[in-house]
């Protein structure tokens, strides 16, 4: 089992699309794939029809049954989806308090970590939809992944905001003594804009693990998130979803890389 966390501290650039992408063009390759939406705002799990506000099982009982000594089965919670091998483990508003209500208590930093293993020989990927905030879920998502996807659209004030993040999940990974491999993904790239050509080779100039490609901006995104698909069945048909299955290969590259590169280490 492979665990991607998509993770920027910024909203609107493109972390659901990422994971909700991603997710559907391994499961349409034949993998089993499982999305975990950890964002409070619950807009991965609306995206597949389920209202966040409304979920009467969701990662929120995974982290009360934990706090309460009675851990429980992540198969409980998970729902199928329209679309072959790919199933959601589903964000409730309710997770919006988890911080104040865990937040001082030891040992919840490894709950997605433990509830992942018992999925370990059912599941292939996992693809998890990070919060915007620094707290008990994006330490958990951190600590749970083995590789860290970061999207960042390609406009000045996103760079700002990228160098908060960076230093934010350095810091999470040092204090579990962890070193994840990343990859900066430019997205809502537009090549009439200035903006976008321009912050694009400031972001090139400044990080080493920026993608070689760019998603660009694509308005049948929004079409897509109407109907509940994951795009995996429009590949030939959208340039964004065609820019998705070439940075889908690149890290499936590089995950073989790494990992063989561990192989020989150890
Ligand atoms: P985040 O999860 O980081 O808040 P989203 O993935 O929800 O960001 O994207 C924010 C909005 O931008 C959504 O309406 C989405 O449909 C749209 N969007 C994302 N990526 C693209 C793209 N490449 N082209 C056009 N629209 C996009
Ligand atoms: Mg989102």
């Amino acid at each position: 089992m492979q665990v991607w966390a998509i993770a920027n501290q910024k909203g609107g650039v493109g972390k659901t699309t990422t994971t909700v992408s991603l997710a559907g063009l391994l499961a349409a390759r034949g993998n089993r794939v499982l999305m975990l939406d950890l964002d409070p705002h619950g807009s991965l799990t609306a995206y597949f029809g389920h209202d966040p506000d409304a979920m009467e099982r969701s990662v929120y009982n995974l982290f009360q049954a934990e706090a309460e000594g009675r851990p429980e089965r992540p198969q409980s919670v998970i729902k199928t989806t329209k679309e072959r091998n790919l199933y959601l483990l589903p964000a409730s508003s309710a997770m919006a308090t988890l911080d104040r209500q865990l937040g001082n208590r030891g040992g919840m930093g490894l709950v997605v970590q433990g509830s992942l293993k018992q999925l370990e020989e059912k599941v292939d990927y996992v693809l998890v939809d990070c919060p915007p905030v620094l707290g008990i879920l994006l330490i958990n998502a951190v600590a749970a992944c083995d590789r860290l996807v970061i999207p960042v659209q390609t406009e000045f004030l996103a760079l700002k905001g990228l160098e908060r993040m960076r230093h934010t999940l350095t810091m999470v990974c040092r204090s579990k003594h962890l070193e994840i491999p990343s990859l900066v993904v430019p997205t809502l790239y537009d090549q009439r804009t200035r903006a976008s050509v321009d912050s694009l080779s400031a972001l090139r100039d400044t990080y080493d693990d920026v993608w070689q490609g760019v998603i660009p901006v694509d308005t049948r995104f929004r079409d897509l998130s109407r109907i509940g698909s994951t795009g995996a069945p429009y590949v030939a048909r959208m340039r964004g979803m065609q820019a998705y299955a070439q940075l889908l290969d690149d890290l499936l590259v590089q995950s073989s890389v790494q990992s063989q590169t561990r192989q020989v280490a150890s």
